[in-house]
């Protein structure tokens, strides 16, 4: 097989949850669920969102997220950095 893949991280614990082709469209919104921590993610291909489901409610501080779908690395969606720029 010669496509490349793009492994989509687990926000919370960096562990691939799903595998996607590079140059693939994938459109939508998918549940995937994490098989390191256990934690169930929605993953909005067309938004390139990933948000909190289930798994460890009491552990699990930020819950939305934006994933760089041509990378696979997410960033909380709700910057601190960003928010203290913009003077909020
Ligand atoms: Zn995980």
């Amino acid at each position: 097989m010669n496509k490349k893949l793009i492994n989509i991280e687990c926000p919370t614990c960096g562990n691939p949850i799903v595998s996607k082709y590079a140059n693939g469209e994938v459109t939508g919104l998918l549940l995937h669920k994490c098989s390191r921590c256990k934690r169930y993610w929605d993953l909005n291909y067309t938004t390139g969102t990933i948000s909190w489901v289930d798994g460890k409610p009491d552990k699990t501080p930020a819950k939305n997220f934006i994933v760089d779908l041509s990378t696979g690395k997410t960033r909380p969606m709700y910057d601190k950095a960003l928010l203290r720029r913009k003077g909020a």
